[in-house]
């Protein structure tokens, strides 16, 4: 990569930072598949996304903002201070603090102007294409060809030691119709509605695209697709865990969680609802 940019040398010791959003992912999916890859990076947190669907919580993770631990009786002002101190120990670099995320309050930002970071997303979902918003101060940024395939990302991963690495992966095993990226697509669950809705490469149900009531039978075979896939995910982990070098800060954790029938509900999206924003989160440095 050519260096034609002055970004600041960054701070010696300075940890890579990968972001891992397995799309969809409800904590009891990653707790009834037992992953041991993934526990290896440290305890699993019952956590509470900020929204319910992908690009506002995409956007809210790029801040900086995790998902949360909805603690009672604390301001919320307070609560974002503590969180970004936690940074010092994610990025190997002391003295964080939210203040120094201003202006922008934007992560990429932050990281590739003031700490000298290369940025890096890879990511599954349409809605966060190259074109949006949200591809600010990356120096690269690609929607991956396949939806549901996170090793092809580890392919394109490099770090080296004159900078350290942030790395933003979206990936879409765990989202529906929770496939595989070597399940034949004509094998896939179809639900009348829900998979047009996905093939318009839109993550919102739309005009027209009201899915029909769903038996009990086909969401607990949706809902063991889901724990399958974080299986295969876990597996990945681990070849994650064998391309990181040693001083990288892994987060995993998912944008949202998801219904399978609960209360009548299906997806994420227009849905408020205890499961929609329940979430798995776990980090740790790079066991
Ligand atoms: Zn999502």
């Amino acid at each position: 990569m050519p260096e034609t940019d002055e970004r600041p040398r960054p701070p010696d010791g300075a940890n890579n930072l990968i972001v891992v959003v397995f799309d969809s992912l409800r904590h009891d999916s990653w707790l009834a598949a037992g992953p041991t890859n993934l526990a290896r990076l440290g305890p699993v947190e019952r956590r509470w996304s900020y929204a319910s669907w992908t690009a506002p919580s995409h956007y809210n993770l790029l801040m900086g903002l995790l998902p949360h631990s909805s603690p009672a009786r604390v301001y919320a002002s307070e609560y974002y201070k503590q969180d970004f101190i936690r940074y010092s120990e994610r990025l190997g670099a002391p003295g964080m603090e939210f203040k120094r995320l201003l202006p922008s309050i934007f992560l990429p930002t932050f990281l590739r102007n003031e700490l000298g970071y290369r940025t890096h997303a890879m990511v599954s979902m349409p809605v966060l294409n190259r074109h949006t918003p949200i591809n600010r101060d990356f120096d690269s940024y690609e929607l991956m060809p396949k939806h549901n395939d996170m090793a092809a990302m580890l392919e394109k991963m490099t770090f080296d030691e004159e900078r350290p690495s942030f790395y933003l992966l979206n990936t879409g095993e765990t989202h529906y119709p929770y496939a595989l990226p070597d399940e034949d697509p004509s094998t896939w669950p179809r639900i009348s509605g829900v998979h047009g809705v996905f093939k318009r490469l839109d993550d919102q149900p739309g005009p027209g695209g009201e899915p029909e009531f769903f038996d009990e039978r086909t969401l607990a075979e949706l809902r063991d697709r889901q724990i399958n896939a974080v299986r295969h995910l876990d597996r990945v982990m681990g070849k994650l865990y064998d391309l990181a070098p040693p001083k990288t800060w892994i987060i995993a954790t998912s944008d949202h969680g998801e219904l399978f029938g609960e209360d009548g509900y299906f997806g994420h999206g227009p849905i408020s609802h205890e499961k929609v924003f329940e979430v798995p989160f776990a980090e740790g440095l790079v066991p």
